[in-house]
């Protein structure tokens, strides 16, 4: 569920902040005609956007593993496709096996770097 809820945020995200610039900017060129407050509030939106975000990762981290390339940690997020039925899975929720199929991945992508390395790899022993 709240893989859903992340993705739109993190779409929202950018939306908020470049509609929070054009509103405080279109306030300083012409004050009299556009109020501070809705930039203000958009501004407020996309803070709390940002800190959601932040938090879904800093709480889901997978600190057992570990990009072998670039020692980027996962967290939760349904980014990648089932090679057995093409859904969108978290492959790092259950050692790589896909909750529709049953799909086994030996192999996941970094998300950061974009490289491929086997399951035992990503493993951070100790
Ligand atoms: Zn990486
Ligand atoms: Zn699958």
């Amino acid at each position: 569920m709240y893989y859903r809820y992340y993705r739109l945020v993190r779409r929202l995200r950018g939306f908020l902040l470049l509609a929070a610039l054009v509103l405080v900017a279109l306030h300083f060129a012409a004050p009299g005609r556009f109020p501070l407050l809705p930039g203000l509030v958009l501004a407020g939106a996309w803070l709390a956007a940002f800190l959601y975000a932040l938090g879904h990762v800093l709480l889901t981290r997978r600190r057992t593993y570990q990009c072998p390339y670039c020692g980027w940690v996962p967290y939760a997020l349904d980014a990648w496709r089932c090679r057995g039925c093409g859904q969108r899975v978290d492959v790092f929720l259950q050692l790589g096996i896909c909750p529709a199929c049953g799909y086994q991945h030996e192999e996941f992508m970094c998300l950061r770097c974009r490289g491929v390395a086997p399951r035992q790899r990503w493993l951070r022993l100790g």
